[in-house]
This record gives structure tokens, sequence and C-alpha cells, in this order.
């Protein structure tokens, strides 16, 4: 029982309010560190340098990348282990229903979201000013964005359409080793959803052996999530920390664009408020009347998942969150979470497509390009495919968005927009942290429609009572 003693100590609150006590103060002690170091800041001395030279930023930033290192470790040993065991488990037209059902809510959710971003990024035009001019039209953007241009390059390396392709080369790697060095979890998983369907296939006493070793590794990987989850509240406020205080000491006090600056804020403000909406009304409405089950519990359930995947702001690095908070806190099975978790991870992204459609319209707008229906209906497209190729890390959607506005430049014969992509970057940040626990959001609704689907008691067990779970 909770005595009032008890809600006074914060070590003793529901491990999700322990999370979000950790998010708020580190993104106000971020938020004070960049003020100071805009205060003093000099000619030649720019506030982002200072705040990353200070020792306290380091030792924070250590903390911070400790715990994301422990988080990304976990999805190696889990992913493979969850998928082989949720094949194994299933028969074959099993499989075949469930894979067909993961499918189809992937694809519609991503959808219905993109068109939530497109209405919204067309009725508010935040691309254009009062007279229905383009924002960036006759600037320099590659000037006035300098830091910003450099940065892009790191980000997106030399990402054209081909080197895109990449992405979908990977699902088959040459070597599983070298797959799981590099981090390509698209790979691992194409190589356990196979492996997990042959398992069935060898005779029984190698097959149980296989069996059983994965079950123990599955065990020990969830019981490593469970380790990582206490210190969550910590590893969450160091990395929120590091954003804010990153962040706002690289946008710094000054307007850039002054017309212009007003349309980048307002961008930001569309592609936060499609997020929202899909977040909080067309997530929530597909639970109520395709699911029916109540979505405040679901909110409750995953509420850790979506603090880590808005700190980290990366779904690969949440999966073993997700999966702990789908499996135990929804009392969703294995057999559903384990496969649609970690395919979802990569591969459904609402949040990121949503956001992939919305920027390639505003800076289709604010470069003065006017797309038909039919160009509008072809950047819907793309969006939607590549949000099915963009990996679960951070800023991973400029990619993407290159690859559209490249398309879209090809098609109407201009080269004007990719180079206004550096302007996305001044929020890019704070709306990848959004997208990525929309991202990590919808995976987990699908977990849990599929399940219901599948017959089972979903929320019908009471949540885990152990310190730090709620
Ligand atoms: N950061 C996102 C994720 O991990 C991907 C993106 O939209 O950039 O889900």
């Amino acid at each position: 029982m909770t005595t009032t003693k008890s809600k006074l100590k914060p070590w003793c609150w529901p491990l999700h309010w322990q999370i979000l006590l950790g998010l708020i103060i580190g993104g106000l002690a971020g938020s004070m560190v960049a003020h100071s170091a805009m205060d003093s800041a000099g000619a030649n001395v720019k506030p982002i340098d200072t705040v990353r030279g200070s020792g306290l930023f380091t030792t924070i930033k250590l903390i911070g990348e400790l715990f994301l290192n422990g988080l990304k470790m976990i999805v190696l040993p889990l992913v493979p282990s969850s998928i082989v065991l949720a094949v194994a488990s299933l028969s074959g037209a099993g499989i075949g229903r469930l894979g067909l059902k993961t499918l189809t809510y992937y694809m519609a959710t991503s959808l219905i979201a993109i068109l939530v971003g497109l209405a919204l990024v067309n009725a508010i035009s935040p691309g254009t000013d009062s007279q229905g001019r383009g924002i960036l039209v006759g600037k320099d953007v590659a000037t006035s964005f300098g830091d910003e241009t450099s940065t892009l390059e790191a980000k997106t390396g030399d990402h054209t359409g081909s080197s895109f392709l990449n992405v979908f080369r990977k699902m088959v790697p040459p070597n599983i080793i070298s797959a799981a060095n590099e981090g390509n979890l698209l790979g691992l998983i194409v190589i356990s959803l196979i492996a997990g369907g042959l398992l069935g296939k060898i005779e029984s006493g190698p097959s149980a052996t296989v069996k059983s070793f994965i079950e123990g590794v599955y065990q020990l990987s969830l019981r490593g999530v469970e380790f990582l989850l206490k210190f969550a509240p910590i590893g969450v406020g160091a990395l929120i920390f590091c954003a804010v205080a990153e962040n706002q000491a690289l946008l710094g006090p000054e307007n850039r664009f002054d017309s212009a600056a007003r349309g980048v804020v307002i961008f930001a403000g569309v592609a936060f408020a499609a997020l929202l909406l899909h977040f909080l009304v067309l997530l929530p409405l597909l639970m109520l009347f395709v699911g029916r089950f109540n979505p405040i519990k679901h909110y409750r359930a995953m509420a850790p998942a979506l603090l880590t995947a808005f700190s980290t702001a990366s779904s690969s690095a949440t999966l073993g969150v997700t999966m702990d908070c789908v499996e135990k806190r929804g009392g969703i099975s294995n057999r559903v979470a384990g496969f649609t978790l970690p395919l979802g991870a990569t591969v459904n992204m609402d949040g990121t497509a949503l956001y992939e459609c919305v920027a390639a319209m505003f800076l289709c707008q604010a470069m003065g390009v006017e797309l038909s229906a039919g160009q509008q209906f072809f950047v819907v497209l793309t969006a939607l495919l590549t949000s099915v190729g963009v990996a679960g890390v951070p800023s991973a959607s400029l990619v993407a968005i290159v690859v559209i506005l490249r398309s879209l430049e090809t098609q109407l014969g201009i080269n004007t927009l990719v180079v206004a992509i550096p302007v996305l970057l001044v929020f890019d940040r704070p709306l990848d942290m959004c997208r990525t626990a929309v991202n990590v959001f919808s995976d987990s609704v699908g977990a849990a429609l599929i399940a219901k689907s599948e017959g089972e008691p979903i929320y019908k067990h009471e949540p885990h009572h152990a310190p730090g779970h709620e």
C-alpha cells in the first residue's frame, strides 16, 4: 500500500513518474546551462562551444551515453530471440495471418498519419507569407544556415536515391555476425523470421535444444531490460539535459530570417500539431472502436517506453523498453509482441512518415514550388515507402526527405528543393523526439489490436507491482 510518506519519496513512485521527473529536471537544468552559456558568450565564443566545453556537460553526456549504450546493447539478443520464439510458436497459417494483420495495420496507420499531416500543412501553409509568396524564395539558405548545412551532410552522408536502396539490400545480409555488428536490425529481423519458421522443420531433439537456448537468451534479455529500467530516470534526465542544452545553445536568441523565421516556427507547430492529432485522437479512436479497449490503460502502460523514445529519439534503442511495457504492463503475449514489435520498430513509423510529408510539402511551399494533386499524391506515396526503410535512429528521416525532394526535383526539372533542407535542422531534434514517441506508440497500439483480434485477454491481469513498475 502506498503511504503518504512513500508518496514523498520519488524512488518509491511508479516508474513512469520517476522517468517524468528525471525528464523535467534534466530539461530545466539543460535550459539553464544553455542560457548561462548564451549570457556569457563573447564575440569569438559561440554558446554551443561553451556548453560542450563545460565539465558538467561532458559528465552528464557520459551518463546519457552509458544509458543509451545499454539500451542499444540489449536490442541485439532481444530481437532475434523474441522473433524466433514468436514465429516458432505459430503454425504456418498462424504466421501468414499475423503477418497480414501486422502489415495491414502498419500501412494503414502510416497512411492515415501522412494524410493528417498533408491536410494540416495544406490548410495552414507554413511555407508561404501573407501574400502567398514562398518564405525562402530568393534567400541564401546555405549562407544563413551554415552550421546546419555541415550538420546535415554529417547526418545524411551520401544518401542518394540509389544508396537508399541499400536499406532493402540490408534485408538479406551475407554475414549474420557483421549484420549484428553493424546494427543492421532489418537484416537480423528477416533472418530471425526465417530461422523461427525453419526451426519446426528440424528433428525434435536438436530443435528443442536450440529453442531452450533461445528461450534462455530471451529471458535473460528481459531481465536485462528490467535492470536497465532502474536507471531510466537518471539516463533519460541526462539525455534530455544534453538535447536541451545543445539545441538551445545552437538556436541562440537571434532571428536569422526575420519573416522566414516565423514560417519555420509555424512549420514546427504544424508538424507538432499533426503528430499530436495522430497520437491523441486517431490512434485512441482505433483502440476504442477497432480494439474495443480503454486507450487510457494503454497510455499508462506505455508511459516508460514513450518517455524513453522521447528522450533517445530512437525507436530501435527503445525497443527493449517497448517490449517490456507491452508484455508486462499490457499483458500481451510474446507470440504477438515478439513478432510485431521488432518489425514495427523498423518498418512502422507513423510519426516519421507524417513528418516526411509535412517537411517536404513545407519546403516546396517555402521555395515557391506549387505541387499538383498528382505530385502531392507522389509525396504521400514516397513518404509511405521511405518510412518503411528509415532506420530507427535519430534524424533518420532527413535521409528520406532528401530522397523525396530529389525525386520531386527530377520530376519537375528543378534543383532548388534539397538545398533548403538545412532549415529543417532548426527544430529537428525536438520534432524527432516527438515523432519517435509516436512511432513507438503506434507499434504498441498495433501489438494490442492484433493481440485482441487473436482473442488474447489484454489488460486482464494486473500490471507488475515490483518496485519501479506500476
Ligand atoms: N528517430 C526516428 C526513430 O527512431 C526516426 C526519424 O524519424 O528520424 O523512430
